[in-house]
């Protein structure tokens, strides 16, 4: 019996190296990663810029807490407030933890700009926002809310993207509107860019804040630095993690001087947040993700990833139902169940994940070049057919 909490539903493949966009076993089986750890290993496995990175730190030092002076946790700081909207930022260790933050400094925000009881935020239907008792109450869902007692108060969700239901849900209370841009465990469900752009509108009119969650689509995974970039619209608060660490643990809540200057010292914190090896890491993949080029790399991978998925979808009608997403974020809803699929991949040597609303999710890591997307396309092509023989010989 495993020493472990029986939390997770694990595949039974144990992987002893990776390289790029591939992962093997001890055995030596090679496995397309189509599932970058969960969005997570934006620079494949293995990259040198990264490993350098860490060593070098690692042999410099690894951990001082927060009471000091942090040269790249400042380098990091910066660079994310030149790229984006922000202008502060607060480094945290998890997608849950950025988020966690984001919440805190909606609520703070009001708070010392004489609002106290705007502490309520609008969430959207099948959300997900991290693990934590505020970010499973933000999420909204059974599933995860189920035994862990009465939701953290002050959420209120809507559903569907509709923007009558905002605005009704919109009160005295409300400190703001919460969503990811594209719902990543929800089904990769995309927010349409008008509806990003009225939500702005309305929240300048109501005078509350938006408060983007990245965590997924974020650090140039759909093409662009920030996925709300292609909606032309900037949020106050932004939640970041995942592929900023590209693979180690590191979360960051962005904000505009407005909001971060609420966040007064001892408002908040962490012991390990914007650690030196953490921020080493992220400085390296700041280095790759906003070098000229690699963001349209990006998008241009993920239109071809796009256009073949849609061949197959057409090929595959009885399997595939629709292909959704951007640049390299993509789902696949499925007619079958998605597990089908996602077995039949693996099988076959491709990881993938599942997402709500029986979608399949595809996340290459962002250097994944024309052959591993034609290599990715050419097995769901053969797990599609399998699936379609063994439909009919059960029939
Ligand atoms: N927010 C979004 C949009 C996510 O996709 C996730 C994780 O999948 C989280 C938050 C939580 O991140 P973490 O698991 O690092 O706490």
């Amino acid at each position: 019996m495993s020493a472990l909490l029986p939390t997770y539903a694990r595949s039974g493949l144990s992987f002893a190296r990776g390289k790029g966009a591939f992962l093997f076993t001890e055995a030596g089986e090679r496995y397309l990663d189509f599932s970058s750890g969960i969005a997570v290993t934006a620079l494949g496995h293995a990259h040198p810029r990264l490993i350098e990175a860490l060593t070098a730190q690692a042999n410099k030092v690894w951990h001082v807490s927060n009471l000091h002076h942090i040269a790249e946790q400042e380098r990091l700081g910066e660079r994310l407030c030149d790229a984006t909207f922000a202008d502060r930022v607060f480094f945290a260790n998890s997608g849950a933890e950025a988020v966690e933050a984001s919440i805190k400094a909606a609520r703070r925000y009001h708070f010392v700009n004489g609002a106290p009881e705007r502490y309520r935020l609008v969430t959207f239907g099948g959300a997900f926002h991290g693990r934590t008792l505020a970010t499973i109450a933000a999420g909204g869902q059974s599933k995860h809310l189920e035994g862990f007692g009465p939701p953290v108060e002050g959420f209120d969700q809507v559903s569907g993207f509709d923007l009558e239901a905002v605005e009704a849900a919109i009160g005295d209370e409300t400190a703001g509107v919460l969503l990811e841009p594209i719902m990543g465990e929800g089904g990769m469900r995309e927010v349409p860019y008008r509806f990003l752009q009225d939500l702005r509108t309305l929240c300048d009119e109501k005078d509350i804040l938006l408060v983007l969650d990245e965590v997924q689509s974020g650090v140039g995974r759909t093409g662009r630095f920030y996925a709300h970039e292609w909606a032309d619209i900037t949020p106050d608060i932004m939640a970041t993690a995942k592929g900023l660490g590209g693979g180690f643990p590191v979360g960051a809540c962005l904000t505009t001087e407005a909001v971060g200057q609420a966040m007064t010292p001892g408002s908040h914190g962490s012991t390990f947040g914007g650690n030196p090896l953490a921020m080493a890491v992220g400085n390296a993949v700041l280095d790759v993700v906003l070098a000229p080029g690699f963001l349209e790399h990006v998008a241009q991978m993920g239109l071809r990833l796009k256009q073949r998925l849609a061949g197959l979808a057409d090929e595959h009608d009885d399997v595939i139902a629709e292909v959704r997403g951007q640049g390299l974020m993509v789902g696949l809803k499925c007619k079958v169940e998605n597990q089908k699929l996602i077995a039949g991949l693996r099988e076959r040597g491709m990881l993938t994940v599942q997402a709500g609303d029986n979608v399949v999710r595809l996340l290459p890591p962002l250097i994944v070049g024309e052959e591993e997307i034609d290599l990715a396309c050419a097995t769901i092509d053969t797990a599609c057919a399998a699936l379609k023989v063994s439909a009919s010989e059960n029939a």
